[in-house]
């Protein structure tokens, strides 16, 4: 391992930032009823098996389709199938399984999964972590013979495999590889290893991560393939687009996959369940969420059925007399979660509560306070021992002209001009200089939208001139792809993300 933490340009560090997840796990309780969408994670919908009425036990598949990219989904508890509806589910028309449980928590297993795993051939390997589900985590799934992914694994030059936490708010990775799991993650490692036998291994943690690091680096030792890296935590590090070029100092089309330049990338929990999946023949059936934010009472993490209802979960834990708005994996671009009904599915890693704050503050930007986060160098910006920072909704000011400050384009990771692209948009000036300036390089990270003094959306102002140029019919594809050699598995990417 380098010693010294890799990085990039630009960016930003989001520090002591209050409402953090302690490090503690806690189980919940095997919810009475779920629902359980059928598009979940990497792929498309896969067709129904289960019809109301009928019984099902945790771990049971009833959902599956070898001829669409897509992986299994499985009843996460035991009982009868209520219903089988389609819902819009994240704006997409999508096919959800109901279940009344019987309030059992255990599981069938996966029949073939092997503690001693090493005897298994590569496809046996891959046939288990297909069955399991596990295949549909992250943003390409994982490659296997069972179509569960855009490319196959004999194309894969590169495994990166995370746990960096640049966000505000991020899942402890002292959780995720607390008791065997740190063993647990080592073992997954290997186990992708063998069924991608062309592709180097890295493992990328946190700098601030230290003893993880040592811990990770002494059961390394004599893993030839597997490199550990040790990065700042800056935000957005955690993204695709920035793991790529910090590690492997290559790039890959922006709106498209790693996978299209032979990269997968998973977190630490994917890697863990792959484990689980090979070696105890466990099925996805649970995730473990980081409830965040200061309108927790006690903000920790949480192991969780997949399919309970995002109310059971959150609704108690929030603190007396404040109304919170919830956000889903990332506060900057993530979802915002309307509808508590929701259930937690394959994808969900963080649960962001921040009170709601919709007064108006007269001429904020003078008094920015110590507890809010600012961009700016100045002494009151500094974070002071003792001074957590806390956000709320609230915009704190309005939005202004643009000053100039050039803080966007400092902080934008991609390096292109963020205060340029949005004075072109705001102008409707929508042609090829917009092109020029890299319009289509944004990654919307929002970083710049978040920095701007003058509370300028940016970030919308760029998706807007994204859109705007489309309509004229500019091609954003033919922006992009000229730039890349050789790349993989772009139609089935477009067909995975379309369907
Ligand atoms: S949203 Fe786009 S323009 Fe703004 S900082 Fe991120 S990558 Fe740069
Ligand atoms: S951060 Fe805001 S005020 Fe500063 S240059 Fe960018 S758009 Fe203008």
């Amino acid at each position: 391992m380098n010693d010294r933490a890799k990085t990039f340009r630009g960016g930003y560090k989001f520090i002591n930032f209050e409402g953090q997840p302690k490090d503690i796990l806690e189980e919940a309780a095997i919810p009475r009823q779920v629902a359980i969408p059928l598009r979940q994670g990497f792929g498309g919908e896969g067709n129904c098996l289960v019809e109301p009425g009928q019984k099902v036990r945790a771990g049971q598949i009833i959902s599956s389709n070898e001829d669409n990219v897509s992986s299994p989904v499985h009843a996460s508890i035991s009982g009868v199938v209520k219903e089988v509806k389609r819902v819009n589910y994240f704006k997409r028309d999508c096919l959800m399984v109901y279940i009344d449980g019987d309030g059992s928590g255990d599981y069938q297993r996966i029949a073939a999964a092997a503690s001693k795993w090493e005897a298994l051939a590569p496809e046996e390997l891959e046939k288990l972590i297909y069955l399991s589900g596990v295949s549909a985590l992250d943003r390409e799934g994982i490659p296997t013979r069972f179509h569960s992914s855009v490319i196959h694994p004999e194309e894969v030059e590169n495994i990166i495999v995370h746990g960096v936490g640049s966000e505000p708010y991020n899942i402890s990775p002292q959780v995720l590889l607390q008791g065997r799991n740190m063993l647990n993650l080592i073992e997954g490692l290997k186990i992708l290893h063998k069924i991608m036998p062309m592709a180097a291994v890295c493992l990328a943690l946190s700098s601030r991560r230290k003893k993880i690091l040592e811990e990770i680096n002494k059961l390394a030792v004599n893993l030839n393939w597997l490199e550990v890296y040790s990065l700042e935590p800056k935000y957005p590090q955690g993204y695709d687009e920035m793991l790529v070029p910090t590690i492997l100092r290559q790039r890959f089309p922006y709106g498209y996959s790693a996978a299209n330049i032979g990269t997968v990338i998973l977190n630490l929990q994917a890697v863990v369940q792959v484990y689980e999946a090979v070696a105890e023949g466990k099925p996805l059936l649970e995730r473990t969420v980081a409830l965040c934010g200061p309108a927790f009472k006690e903000p920790m993490h949480l192991k969780v059925r997949i399919g309970t209802p995002l109310k059971d979960i959150v609704a108690p834990r929030i603190r007396d007399g404040i109304i919170p708005r919830f956000v889903l994996n990332g506060l900057l671009t993530g979802w915002e979660l309307k509808d508590l009904s929701l259930p937690v599915d394959k994808v969900y890693s963080q649960i962001i509560a921040v009170p709601e704050n919709p007064e108006r503050e007269f001429l904020a930007f003078l008094r920015p306070g110590l507890r809010r986060d600012s961009y700016s160098r100045t002494f009151l910006a500094k974070c002071l021992p003792g001074v957590k920072k806390t956000c709320t909704t609230n915009k704190h000011g309005e939005e202004r002209p643009c000053i100039s400050c050039n803080y966007c384009e400092e902080a934008c990771p991609v390096g292109i001009i963020p205060h340029l692209l949005y004075k072109y948009v705001k102008g409707n000036i929508i042609d090829e200089t917009l092109m020029n300036l890299r319009i289509f390089d944004c990654i919307e990270c929002g970083l710049c939208s978040y920095v701007c003094p003058s509370k300028i959306p940016l970030a919308r102002y760029i998706k807007e001139g994204q859109e705007k140029l489309s309509i004229q019919g500019c091609d954003r594809n033919q922006c992009i792809l000229p730039y890349f050699d050789n790349l993989k598995g772009i139609e089935g990417y477009r067909g995975a993300k379309e369907l």
